[in-house]
C-alpha cells in the first residue's frame, strides 16, 4: 500500500509453534500511528489484567511506526513493548538502527508475540515467510558472537537482528532488547520478557521498500531540510554526539555520586564527547536515512579496559549512569563497561544506576563487603564498577541481588538501603537532573514507564523568547524559568510530553524530527500517508498513546501513589553552580494536580476520566480499566 503501511501484522504464538498474519484497517493506522499507541492497544485488547510480566500470557510487541523506513531524515526508529517486570507496569523502550525499517522493508507494521517456547527458538522472516527455527546453539552467546553466528547461518551478512544476551536470559529486570549489537531498546526490562519466551532473536531480511502517498512532496521536504539543517544544533550532536550532554557539569546538572551532587570536578572533562573524539574515538555510525551521524565507534587496544569497536560506542547517557553516578572519570573504563553492558544485553542507565546506589550503600556502611562478595564498591572505583557489570550480567554473587535493578535489590536487602534507590515506579532515574530542570522532574514522576526522558522536556530549552517560536501553533506564547511548576509550566509539560510520544509512535528520532517546523512536521505525515493531516490529529495521537499507557497502569494497580520521584531531589545542591536548587515539595504535588486535570486524569487515583478516553476516541478502554 502507498500509505506508509504495510497493512500486516505478525501474530506469533511461541507455545503452539505457530505464525498468523493480521491485516489491520486504515482506521487502526489513523488512530494509533505505531509504537506506543499499538504496543499499548494490544496491551489493553489481550492481555489479562493481573498477568505475571514474565509468564507465558504477557505479550512482547515490536512496533515500526509509519515514518519508520520511509526515505525521510531519522527514520530509522521503533518500539519494543510488554507489561514491564521492573514497574509492573506499561513497558516500553525506543531505539534507532537499521532493524526496524528491516522490518517495514520485509513487509510488516509490527510483531506481537505470546506465548513461551520449550526450548530456546529465534524468529526469521525474510519478507512474508517466517520460521520459527531453533536457538540452543545461540544461549548463552554475547551478542556479537550470536548476530554473527545468525548470519552465516542464514547466509546473508545484511540480515538485521534483535536479540537478547545472557542477561535477558537469566531474565535480570534491567535486560534489555538489543538491534545490531550496539542499539539498546534499553528500558523497562524488555529483554527479560523476551528471556522467559525462550526467544533468543528476531532475525529479519526484507526485499522491498516502504511506499509513500506522495513522493515528490516527501521529496520536497528532504530538500527544504537539507538546506535548514546546517543551521540547527544537529551538526554539534553529529560532531560529538550526545557525550557533551557530560557539559551538564558547568551547570551544577551532572548526576554524580548517586544524584548526591551536580558536578563532578574530579573527573568531569575526561569525559566529555570532545575528549572522546580527540581519543578513543574510531568512527561515527548512524541510523537508517540519519545525515546526522552522532552514533560512536570507540576503540581501545591498550590498558586494563579494553573496547572491541563492534559494540560501538557509549552515549551521554551510558556515559553519566557508568561515569559521573559512579564516580568514575576513566573514559576507557566506561566505554569498557559500556561495552560489556552491550554484550549482556543490560540497560546502561538502570545498570550504572542500580551500581552507584550500591556504591553509596556501601560508602554509608549499609552494605558490606560480605555483601559485596568481596568488592569494594566505593564511588570511584573503576575496577569494582567494571567487576559490578559483570555479575549483573552473569548475575553470579552479588550480581545476582543487583540484576534486579536497585528498587527490589533495596526492597530485598532492607536495612535503610530504600532511602538510596533513586528510582520513579522502580525504574533507575535517567541522567538528567530535576533540580536544573523542574519540569522535567514532574515528567519522571507521570511516566507510564516510571524515570524515562524519552518522552519528558527540558525546561533549560525554553527560558528564552527565540526557544518557543516552534511552540506557537500550540499556544505557547511565553518562555518559562527552569524552575517554574506553574500552571503555565504544566501546560507546557501537557504539550511536549504528549509531542514527544507522537515521535516516538511515528518511529521518528526525536533529535531530527524536533528539527522540523510544524508545517514540514506536518506535511512529512502527509506526504508518507496521504492524509489530510494536522499538527491537531498528530497532537491528538500523542496523547492517546500517552493516555492508553497511562489506563493500562491503573488497570494493573498503579496509581497518583507511585507518581513519585525520589526525596533527594527535594533537598538543595550543596555546591556548584546550583547550589541552593531544590524541588518544592507543596509546589510539585499542586503541579502534579494541575497536570492531570489538564490530562484528563483524576488526580486522587491518576487513572484517565472516562471522558478523556472517549474525547480521544478509545472509549473502549474505559470499560476495560474499571
Ligand atoms: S540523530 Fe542520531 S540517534 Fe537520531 S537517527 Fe540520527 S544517528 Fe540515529
Amino acid at each position: 500500500m502507498a500509505n506508509g503501511y504495510a497493512g500486516k501484522i505478525l501474530r506469533v504464538d511461541l507455545s503452539q509453534g505457530s505464525v498468523a498474519v493480521e491485516e489491520p484497517d486504515e482506521k487502526f493506522y489513523r488512530r494509533y500511528m505505531g509504537g506506543w499507541g499499538i504496543i499499548a492497544h494490544y496491551l489493553l485488547k489481550e492481555l489479562p489484567r493481573g498477568a505475571d510480566p514474565l509468564g507465558p500470557d504477557n505479550l512482547l510487541i515490536f512496533a515500526t511506526g509509519i515514518v519508520t523506513g520511509a526515505p525521510v531524515a531519522g527514520a530509522g526508529r521503533h518500539a519494543v513493548g510488554a507489561k514491564s517486570p521492573l514497574t509492573g507496569g506499561f513497558g516500553a523502550a525506543e531505539v534507532g538502527g537499521f532493524w526496524g525499517a528491516e522490518l517495514t522493508r520485509a513487509g510488516w507494521d509490527a510483531i506481537v508475540i505470546r506465548g513461551q517456547a520449550k526450548e530456546p527458538v529465534y524468529l526469521w522472516i525474510r519478507d512474508d515467510q517466517v520460521e520459527i527455527l531453533p536457538a540452543g546453539h545461540l544461549w548463552g552467546k554475547y551478542t556479537a558472537d550470536t548476530q554473527r553466528a545468525l548470519r552465516q547461518e542464514l547466509g546473508d551478512e545484511r540480515v538485521r537482528v534483535a536479540q537478547i544476551g545472557p542477561a535477558g536470559e537469566r531474565l535480570s529486570s534491567i535486560a534489555a532488547v538489543m538491534h545490531d549489537i550496539c542499539r539498546a531498546a534499553g528500558r523497562t526490562g524488555l529483554g527479560a520478557v523476551m528471556g522467559s519466551k525462550n526467544l533468543k532473536a528476531v532475525a529479519v531480511r526484507g526485499s522491498g521498500s516502504k511506499q509513500v502517498a506522495d513522493r515528490e512532496a516527501l521529496q520536497a521536504v528532504g530538500r527544504w531540510f537539507s538546506e535548514h539543517y546546517p543551521t540547527t544544533w544537529l551538526l554539534g550532536l553529529g560532531e560529538h554526539g550526545t557525550a557533551n550532554g557530560v557539559k551538564q557539569h558547568e551547570d551544577g546538572g551532572l548526576p554524580t555520586y548517586n544524584f548526591q551532587r551536580g558536578t563532578f570536578d574530579e573527573g568531569w572533562e575526561a569525559i566529555t564527547g570532545d575528549r572522546m573524539t580527540e581519543t578513543i574515538l574510531k568512527e561515527r555510525d548512524t541510523c537508517f536515512a540519519c545525515p546526522v551521524r552522532c552514533k560512536r565507534v570507540v576503540e581501545v587496544n591498550e590498558g586494563p579496559y579494553p573496547v572491541d569497536p563492534t559494540y560501538g560506542g557509549p552515549e551521554y547517557e551510558s556515559i553519566a549512569a557508568l561515569g559521573s553516578t559512579c564516580g568514575v572519570g576513566d573514559l576507557s573504563a566506561v566505554a569498557h563497561a559500556n561495552m560489556r553492558c552491550n554484550a549482556y544485553g543490560l540497560d546502561t542507565i538502570s545498570t550504572g544506576v542500580t551500581i552507584a546506589w550500591a556504591m553509596e550503600c556501601f560508602e554509608r556502611g549499609l552494605l558490606t563487603l560480605e555483601d559485596t562478595g568481596g568488592l569494594e564498591l566505593r564511588f570511584g572505583n573503576a575496577a569494582a564498577m567494571v567487576q559490578a557489570v559483570e555479575l549483573i550480567g552473569r548475575r553470579e554473587g552479588f550480581g545476582e541481588l543487583l540484576a534486579r535493578g536497585c528498587y527490589r535489590a533495596a526492597q530485598a536487602i532492607g536495612r535503610g538501603t530504600e532511602k538510596y534507590v533513586m528510582h520513579a515506579k522502580g525504574q533507575e532515574i535517567p541522567m538528567h537532573e530535576p533540580r536544573i530542570k523542574y519540569g522535567l522532574g514532574l515528567g519522571y514522576a507521570v511516566s507510564p514507564t516510571g524515570a524515562d526522558h524519552m518522552h519528558n522536556f527540558h525546561d533549560v530549552d525554553y527560558t528564552k523568547e527565540e526557544d518557543i517560536g516552534s511552540l506557537k501553533p500550540f499556544g505557547i506564547l511565553d518562555p518559562l524559568p527552569f524552575d517554574d511548576l506553574s500552571p503555565a509550566k504544566m501546560k507546557l509539560a501537557a504539550t511536549l510530553i504528549p509531542w514527544s510520544t507522537l515521535d516516538n509512535a511515528l518511529g521518528w528520532c526525536m533529535f531530527v524530527a524536533g528539527s522540523f517546523d510544524q508545517p514540514h512536521f506536518v506535511e512529512t505525515v502527509r506526504a508518507i500517508t496521504g492524509w489530510k493531516t494536522s499538527t491537531y490529529e498528530l497532537f491528538k495521537a500523542g496523547e492517546r498513546a500517552y493516555t492508553m499507557a497511562r489506563a493500562f497502569n491503573a488497570r494493573e494497580g498503579l496509581t497518583a501513589a507511585d507518581d513519585r520521584i525520589p526525596w533527594r531531589f527535594f533537598e538543595p545542591f550543596k555546591e556548584g553552580p546550583s547550589a541552593g536548587n531544590a524541588l518544592p515539595i507543596e509546589g510539585f504535588e499542586q503541579a502534579r494536580v494541575t497536570f492531570c486535570r489538564m490530562m484528563g486524569w483524576d488526580p486522587q487515583t491518576g487513572a484517565p476520566e472516562d471522558w478523556k478516553l472517549h474525547e480521544l476516541g478509545v472509549g473502549w478502554v474505559a470499560d476495560g480499566i474499571k
